[in-house]
């Protein structure tokens, strides 16, 4: 069975972490499965290279942001596989470009065109660990680029579809995708199964857990996404086509900090929700600014010193 495994940032750190997520890839091989492992960069470090560029100039050319900042995604791949190794498992690291990721010219922003494999499936057939820095991949103009922040989900993603394997699993420091982010409200409920669709709209309005183009791909591709912790073993999330009896009615809540909105997801997200919700707010004295619905999500734009409270009223309505 051939399995892709994508580790965030947090989970990579520093070498004790980067030792733990070795281990999982670990017992996916221990199992008999062939294993693409890819990884994002360390921590921040991709808002460092960033904040470097812009210390020299105010306004980088996009080029070489894009070879910058994907060495952060470089650099966790070479760790990882040297990780890999230090435990006994053959591995070879790949940038975007070796790894046959082929995408548009669109620097900060690009998208996949197609993938080329062949070293990776080279490096399957010899019974190694294929580790791939997320993130990244080339032009026809042979440019490195970027696929946008939070880009090494998609890149997961996109080579579980093109290798056709069994499961995209995506390893983050919370355990699945909750009600809302149970770092800001720990009442959230873990919810051990959620729509393309529900999951496409929280990413689109604020939640981190996965990058929308990645949903919106496995959604396209039928790809099943599993959701688990890189620190703790757990049933996780699986992200799959759920049908309308057992896609819940109201699925969560999420925040969008920059655009000081609160956004509920789920099917009954409708217009009667939205004045509901609007009429709660103001007499909790949390004046709405504006309000908006879409198909399966209302969206409540409130003063930034109010989204939390926001936040915990809107789920506390809608989940209880
Ligand atoms: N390192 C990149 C970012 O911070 C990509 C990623 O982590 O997925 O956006
Ligand atoms: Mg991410």
């Amino acid at each position: 069975m051939l399995i892709v495994q994508k580790f965030g940032g947090s989970s990579l750190a520093d070498p004790v972490r980067l030792r733990r997520v070795a281990g999982i890839c670990a017992e996916a091989r221990k199992r008999g499965n062939q294993l693409v492992a890819v990884v994002s960069a360390a921590g921040d470090s991709t808002d460092a290279l960033l904040e470097t560029a812009h210390k020299i100039h105010p306004h980088p050319p996009l080029r070489e942001l894009d070879a910058l900042m994907a060495t952060g995604e470089q650099r966790s791949a070479a760790l990882m596989a040297i990780m890999l190794e230090s435990l006994g498992h053959a591995a070879r690291s790949f940038s975007g470009w070796q790894a046959g990721i082929h995408t548009d010219t669109r620097h900060g922003e690009a998208a996949i065109l197609r993938i080329e494999p062949r070293r990776l499936l080279e490096t399957l057939a010899e019974g190694k660990i294929a580790v791939v820095a997320g993130f990244q991949g080339v032009s026809p103009r042979e440019d490195v680029t970027t696929l946008g922040r939070g880009g090494s989900d998609t890149t997961a993603v996109a080579l579980a579809a093109a290798l056709e394997a069994e499961r995209c699993e995506i390893y983050t420091d919370v355990d699945g995708i909750y009600t809302a982010d149970p770092r800001l409200l720990p009442d959230a409920r873990l919810l051990r199964e959620i729509d393309y669709r529900d999951m496409l709209r929280l990413a689109r309005a604020g939640s981190q857990v996965l990058h929308p183009g990645s949903v919106r791909l496995a959604m396209d591709t039928g790809l099943p996404v599993h959701l688990l912790s890189s620190f703790r073993a757990g049933e996780g999330s699986l992200v799959r086509a759920l049908s309308e009896a057992e896609r819940p009615a109201l699925v969560g809540v999420t925040r969008d900090e920059a655009r000081s909105t609160v956004t509920v997801v789920g099917r009954a997200a409708d217009s009667g929700l939205r004045e509901e919700l609007s009429r709660q707010l103001e007499q909790c004295g949390i004046p709405v600014r504006g309000s908006s619905e879409e198909e399966g999500c209302v969206t409540l734009t409130v003063a930034p010193a109010q989204l939390l409270p926001a936040l915990e009223l809107c789920h506390r309505a809608v989940i209880g």
